[in-house]
């Protein structure tokens, strides 16, 4: 007889092969190692790989590498979650985050910084040229002005247009502190280089039309990247908040410490945050991670998360796993 504990035991006995079936396959792309290689978050990782790829494919650094991805989304006017063109603040202010990290463990981050295009480089000179790891607002945009850095009108007049409709549309926001939580698309860009060294940058605008002065994960050092040049590196997008609260990419480094293959640290990293957020249902987190032998693996809570790779069989866009089905 089936009874109602055997009939949802059976339930979830499905789900867990469905969900393992999905991992398999991902584990399919594990199963041939390559370095150099590049992979990147979204859809706009695939051109940010190109230019990584560039170092990677003439004997360059893994961190020459992310910082050149990097560099090519946020210079990117169409990329409306990154760097020049990216959605403003809840008052029109676009403020970026940024952080780098290289194969000694070395870190460098930027956070809410203005008029600044290319926030990856300057968090790689707070980790080269400064005993601290990161710098905020004014003092970030001094620091990047001081080395060079000239300033730049991040808003666009179609992330413009695009900030007076939502107030248009949303005329109480202000007032009773209503975000947007959909307009999200951070690249994290991890790297492995002929010699076996690993790196990895995350840049952001953030959160469209987030409250002045939020900060989410993607600066934030094993939040948003983490790095061991002896496991892996991972780095996440999606709802910063949610992905502090679980520590998301150092988790999916420990967890390839602890013998999971990347795809599987990404699904147990992705199940902590569902833990630790119980409005999981409302968001949107992902995980992409890269081992110490160039396997790689991805996974997110909603479907629709993509990633680019980059090796030297080429570029691709993979489609990742994710919690909630299609
Ligand atoms: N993680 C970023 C943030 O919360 C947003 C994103 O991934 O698009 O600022």
């Amino acid at each position: 007889m089936t009874t109602r504990r055997n009939f949802l035991g059976t339930a979830v006995a499905v789900a867990a092969a469905t969900a393992d079936a999905t991992l398999f396959a991902q584990d399919a792309i594990n199963e041939k190692p390559m370095r150099p290689l590049v992979l990147s978050t979204w859809r706009h990782g695939v051109p940010a790989n190109k230019a990584a790829w560039q170092v990677l494919s003439t004997g360059g650094t893994a961190l020459d590498a992310v910082e050149a991805a990097a560099r090519d989304s946020e210079s990117d006017p169409d990329n409306m979650s990154v760097g020049l063109g990216g959605r403003p603040d809840r008052d029109g202010n676009v403020t970026l985050d940024a952080c780098i990290m290289g194969p000694d463990g070395n870190c460098g981050a930027v956070a809410c910084l203005t008029e600044i295009e290319n926030p990856a480089s300057v968090a790689r000179l707070v980790m080269e040229r400064t005993p601290h790891v990161m710098l905020v607002g004014e003092g970030a945009q001094e620091f990047a002005l001081a080395n060079g850095f000239t300033r730049t009108n991040l808003l666009t007049p179609k992330a413009r247009n695009e900030w007076e409709k939502w107030k248009a549309d949303h005329p109480d926001a202000v007032r009773e502190r209503q975000v947007n939580v959909e307009n999200h698309d951070t690249i994290g860009i991890v790297a492995v280089d002929s010699a076996g060294d690993l790196a990895g940058a995350c840049t952001t605008s953030g959160m469209a039309w987030k409250m002045h002065g939020r900060v989410g994960d993607s600066p934030i050092i094993g939040a948003g990247l983490y790095v061991d040049n002896e496991v892996g590196a991972a780095t996440a997008t999606g709802v910063g908040e949610a992905v502090i609260r679980a520590v998301g990419s150092f988790l999916v480094v420990e967890l390839m410490r602890q013998g999971r293959s990347p795809a599987e640290a990404c699904r147990e990293a992705v199940e902590r945050v569902v833990a630790k957020n119980p409005d999981w249902k409302e968001l949107q987190v992902g995980f992409i991670a890269l081992d110490k032998a160039g396997r790689i693996g991805g996974y997110a809570i909603q479907p629709g998360f993509e990633y680019a790779v980059h090796d030297a069989t080429g570029g691709r866009l993979e489609t990742s796993a994710s919690r909630v089905s299609q």
